[in-house]
């Protein structure tokens, strides 16, 4: 298992906690994004509850990123830099946050709307979370990385949505990013194998049209070819005695939006207390 990094039950319960320090900030930034509000704001306001949770923001810094949090509205599909722009009605942003405590990185992503989008809009952001929970539904003893990258890429291109090809999720632990890596496409039964003690961040990265990006003058703004949509959601989750076990959670967010929803209940091993 070349380079991958097995994790030991401590380690694993150390991940969970930086990774619902992620879930915390993601649920705080819920009640903030509205029309008006520029990703400059939203950026301070998660630094600085990062570092009131004794943590550090995982992203800045990293491979020179500027900011605590990657921030994408619309046809942007991820590393997009919080800027002075603001909000607008009928926006979609995807917000993608690390952060680092106790030697470990958690790092996970929700997109957000923005009032009331579009039913065209609100439909890729369900189908991209959709196939997120595919990927974690695949992510179990017996099964292979192209066996997760299928399950994602079956259910959003079933749609006729493009999956993007050059970013892919990963191993995480005591860095950001770590073998393997972990395609949202694949052929199942292919690739390696899935072992306990093993953490992805499962990242279905989606877009309305073709799968096909560019990237901004900036070196960081991945965008959509096309300028359709594009929709972005991550989790941080564990292989425990042959099953996924989820370490971060869109609860906080769902609890700040007045959502309810079962779609983690069977990936967690314990019930999770808010
Ligand atoms: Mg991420
Ligand atoms: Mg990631």
């Amino acid at each position: 298992m070349s380079g991958i990094i097995l994790k030991t039950e401590e380690e694993i319960e150390l991940m969970r906690e930086s990774a619902l320090i992620v879930s915390k900030t993601l649920g705080m930034l819920a009640s903030e994004i509205k029309p008006g509000v520029t990703t400059l704001t939203l950026d301070a306001l998660a630094h600085d509850f990062i570092k009131d949770h004794y943590a550090e923001p995982g992203f800045l810094g990293l491979y020179d990123f500027p900011n605590t949090l990657c921030m994408s509205p619309n046809s942007q599909v991820v590393h997009g830099i919080p800027n002075h722009t603001p909000l607008a009605e009928g926006d979609i942003i995807s917000i993608d946050c690390g952060a680092y405590k106790n030697g470990f990185y958690g790092d996970h992503a929700y997109t957000f709307s923005v009032g009331e989008i579009s039913a065209k809009t609100e439909k890729l952001l369900r189908i991209t979370k959709e196939s997120l929970y595919k990927g974690i539904e695949a992510f179990k003893r017996g099964n292979r990385i192209g066996d997760l990258g299928y399950a994602i890429q079956y259910h959003c291109e079933n749609e006729g949505y493009g999956v993007v090809r050059e970013l892919v999720g990963h191993g995480l632990g005591r860095t950001m990013h770590e073998a393997p890596e972990v395609p949202n496409y694949g052929k199942r039964g292919r690739g390696k194998q899935f072992l306990d003690g093993m953490v992805l961040a499962i990242e279905p990265m989606i877009n309305m049209g073709t799968h096909r990006i560019k990237q901004l003058k900036d070196g960081w703004t991945i965008l959509t070819a096309d300028g359709k949509p594009s929709a972005h959601f991550e989790h941080n989750v564990a292989l425990i005695d042959g099953k996924p076990e989820l370490l971060s959670t869109f609860e906080y967010i769902y609890k700040a939006l007045g959502i309810s929803s079962d779609e983690e209940v069977a990936f967690r091993s314990q019930p999770l207390v808010l």
